[in-house]
């Protein structure tokens, strides 16, 4: 189990004349099924105690939908779980207005003996992560990149990549940036992206297991500029059925064991080595059915339509936006490190899934593609959508469901769905994702978004 030391410092604030005194609340945090940051607190007093003994949880915390519902639980009332806090993950930031800073860790749920939850879905990640490495010295180094809505925006008609659409958020991309420095997210950029209100930003890459926290940390501290600075941010997928969606795309690369970049191989006419290729390969191959658990709402299917920047269908692309995995360009000048800066994008991905759970299933079917020796697929330079359907079966390409239930019963019925999510968690995962789908059933595309908007 995780443990540690975290130093916190009580503060009293000045609000008008009066000074209040506060005893900082810690909060211990999972990131469960639902794609939802939820935990329990602590005051400050108690932080050593409670490294070493976390906090109490139960196991049907995890069917909470992302309405704060649970339709459906294969546990009812019974069971306990520890939930416990790792210090490595501690975040501690001030907005210095005077308003509660954020402390919060990340937590691993285990059983009252100490043994990992099959549920956990850092554990989850964790062993897919571990399982790669000790089978192929392959180290996965990612970043995420999100995009969300400011809907308290106020723009002009054409504000996509402006000067003056940041210049209209104000305080607010700033304090973004501030709250991801300090707590270790190592910000690279932000923009004022194509959509209606819609800004991106990008963090640093990181090792896969930091580069998954450092997401749930990251939407965490967007959320955190956003409540002091009084804006409506959105991660959903699909805010409205018009206008562009919110991806999360996610950039892998492989290091091995002593450090040096494998991903690439300049004598290969994609550039992918052959295990990023069988890598690659896996993730494409299953993803019809994975996509379940990459765009696991209802709304998320609004987005990944034909030509629309997302992606509809499971090929590669080179440097591609269409793609469901692109080829990134690097550095083409002279003396540039073309093996580093190699990666490839995951695009149909948005924030609705938590990230371990997201990178997690992506490791294991990738790693299922390097077991079975795929070859690297095919980058597909047409269009798909215009492809005929033979052509489409000769470029061993499909179109992705275009429901969450569509996507369900494929990863139903995939041969190895127990592998790709093992355990009790296909189980949990299916009963979830159907009890949710319940919520929605029969509403509009407008109405669905606006639900899904308002808590993601
Ligand atoms: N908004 C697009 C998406 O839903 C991505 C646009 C881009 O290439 O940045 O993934
Ligand atoms: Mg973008």
């Amino acid at each position: 189990m995780p443990g540690g030391r975290v130093e916190w410092r009580a503060r009293g604030v000045m609000i008008g004349e009066a000074v209040v005194h506060r005893l900082p609340l810690i909060m211990v945090v999972t990131s469960d099924l639902a794609g939802q940051v939820r935990g329990k607190g602590f005051p400050v007093t108690e932080c050593d105690e409670r490294l070493g003994k976390g906090v109490g949880y139960t196991f049907t915390n995890h069917m909470i939908n992302c309405w704060g519902q649970i339709p459906t639980t294969p546990w009812g009332p019974l069971g306990d779980l520890v939930l416990m806090p790792d210090a490595t993950t501690a975040v501690e930031v001030d907005f210095g207005d005077g308003s509660v800073a954020e402390h919060f860790m990340l937590g691993d749920l285990f059983h009252m003996d100490g043994a990992p939850w099959d549920c956990c879905l850092r554990h989850y990640l964790r062993c897919a992560l571990h399982e790669l490495e000790s089978e192929t010295g392959l180290q996965l180094v990612a970043a995420f990149e999100h995009e969300f809505h400011d809907g308290g925006l106020v723009e002009r008609g054409a504000d996509s990549y402006s000067l003056d659409k940041v210049r209209r958020a104000g305080d607010f991309p700033g304090a973004v940036l501030h709250a991801l420095e300090a707590a270790g997210a190592e910000p690279e950029t932000f923009l004022p992206e194509f959509g209606r209100s819609q800004f991106e930003f990008t963090v640093r890459p990181a090792p896969a297991m930091v580069a998954a926290d450092r997401a749930i940390i990251a939407r965490e501290m967007v959320r955190a500029a956003a409540r002091r600075l009084d804006r409506d941010v959105s991660f959903s997928p699909q805010v409205d059925p018009a206008g562009p969606g919110n991806g999360v795309h996610i950039h892998m690369s492989f290091r091995d064991r002593d450090g040096r970049p494998v991903s690439h191989d300049a004598s290969q006419p994609s550039g992918l080595a052959a295990r990023m290729g069988s890598f690659v390969a896996g993730i494409l191959k299953r993803l019809p059915a994975l996509v379940a658990v990459t765009a696991p709402s209802a709304a998320s299917y609004q987005r990944l339509k034909p030509h629309s920047w997302s992606s509809a269908y499971n090929n590669l692309g080179w440097r591609d936006r269409e793609a469901a995995i692109r080829i990134c360009p690097g550095p083409e000048t002279p003396g540039a490190d073309v093996a580093s800066a190699f990666n490839v994008e995951f695009r149909a991905g948005d924030a609705a899934a938590s990230p371990w759970l997201q990178l997690g299933i992506l490791v294991r079917a990738g790693l299922e593609g390097i077991r079975e020796g795929l070859p690297t697929p095919e980058p597909v330079s047409s269009d798909p959508d215009a492809m005929s359907d033979d052509e489409r079966r000769r470029h061993g390409v499909e179109r992705l469901p275009t429901s969450l239930d569509e996507a369900l019963d494929r990863l139903e019925r995939a041969p190895d769905a127990g592998t790709l999510l093992p355990g009790e968690l296909l189980e949990a995962y299916i009963m979830h994702k159907r009890g949710e789908l319940q919520t929605v059933a029969g509403l509009a595309p407008e109405e669905v978004c606006r639900r899904y908007r308002d808590v993601y």
